[in-house]
């Protein structure tokens, strides 16, 4: 019965998707009160899966959310459920695999303690509706929203409550629907978009927010792995939009993109606004023999045919 259709984990068990519900008392539905995490496939393999399963379960602990599965087993349910539903995927396709937990169904019940919601769950890479981004770069807008500052609530952790984020990117695409967002930090730092971190390029010097502003993306953290491994000088810093507007390349990181150009911020081009500049291309081919597969081809393979 499962044979065609995608399964999830949930609670403890392997299920069809389909037959997946959660309680309208949920506190991730209610709050916001769950974290996550995220990984994708290459060609049906997970990338740096442990490494993810790291971060969740640091989130889980700034938010003082015991999950009741070690991270053994984490790992060994999202290869289980991505093992049954890759191949169900078309051809050229990949699976975002995301494991959620939240703290639990509320209850007023006199010492009810909520025990958490687990589901690990996957679903296909939108490749078609991103593909012109890696021919023509995205245009970044900066809106006026600022990033929460890591004293109210930290972004390095992981969690459900995309708001602040979700709002700097509504306002950002209000400007320009195809835009992407990148927020400000009270004092005029870029910080992070709502699913990406952003480098910049200037004089040969790859640069992008220190981490304490911003979640630690895998991939922002193999992308200064891989700049090291070519001898490129790479660093963690503030950087405000007149960086921005005078670097020579920007792009955006994130475990979907992988490594994506940015052609322009707030209407200004970024260098002579083709892309990729050639630092970028670097870093890009080197992260495709890091992952194994040419994610460029992938997602230029999806590009409409008359576009
Ligand atoms: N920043 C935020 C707020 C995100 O949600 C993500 C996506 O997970 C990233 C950055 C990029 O992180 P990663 O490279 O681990 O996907």
């Amino acid at each position: 019965m499962m044979e065609g259709e995608p399964i999830v984990f949930f609670n403890g068990a392997l299920l069809p998707e389909k037959e997946v519900g959660i309680s309208i008392r949920d506190r991730g539905f209610l709050y916001g009160d769950a974290v996550f995490d995220a990984t994708r496939t290459f060609g049906g393999q997970t990338f740096k899966l442990k490494a993810h399963i790291d971060r969740l379960y640091n989130s889980l602990r700034y938010l003082r959310i015991d999950p009741g599965v070690t991270k053994q087993e984490m790992e060994r349910w999202s290869l289980e459920v991505v093992r049954h539903n890759y191949p169900l995927l078309p051809a050229q396709q990949d699976l975002w695999v995301m494991q959620r937990i939240s703290r639990g169904v509320e209850s007023a019940e006199p010492g009810f303690t909520p025990s958490p919601t687990v589901l690990i769950e996957t679903h296909a890479i939108p490749f078609a509706r991103r593909a012109a981004l890696y021919r023509d770069g995205i245009r970044l807008v900066t809106p006026s929203t600022p990033r929460i500052p890591p004293r109210f609530l930290s972004p390095r952790a992981k969690t459900h409550n995309y708001l602040n984020l979700i709002m700097g990117e509504l306002e950002a695409q209000a400007v320009d629907p195809d835009a992407w967002s990148v927020l400000l930090d009270e004092n005029g730092n870029l910080t992070e978009g709502r699913g990406s971190n952003i480098f910049l390029v200037k004089d040969g010097q790859v640069s992008t927010p220190s981490g304490q502003f911003v979640l630690e993306g895998i991939t922002r953290g193999t992308v200064l792995e891989l700049a090291a491994g070519l001898g490129m000088p790479a660093s963690e810093r503030d950087l405000d939009l007149y960086d921005a507007y005078t670097a020579d390349e920007a792009f955006l990181t994130s475990t979907s993109l992988c490594i994506c150009p940015v052609s322009a911020v707030n209407g200004a081009a970024i260098g002579d606004g083709s892309v990729p500049g050639p630092i970028t291309q670097q870093l890009m081919a080197a992260f495709s023999d890091l992952a194994g597969s040419d994610y460029v081809a992938q997602y230029l393979y999806h590009l409409p045919q008359d576009g």
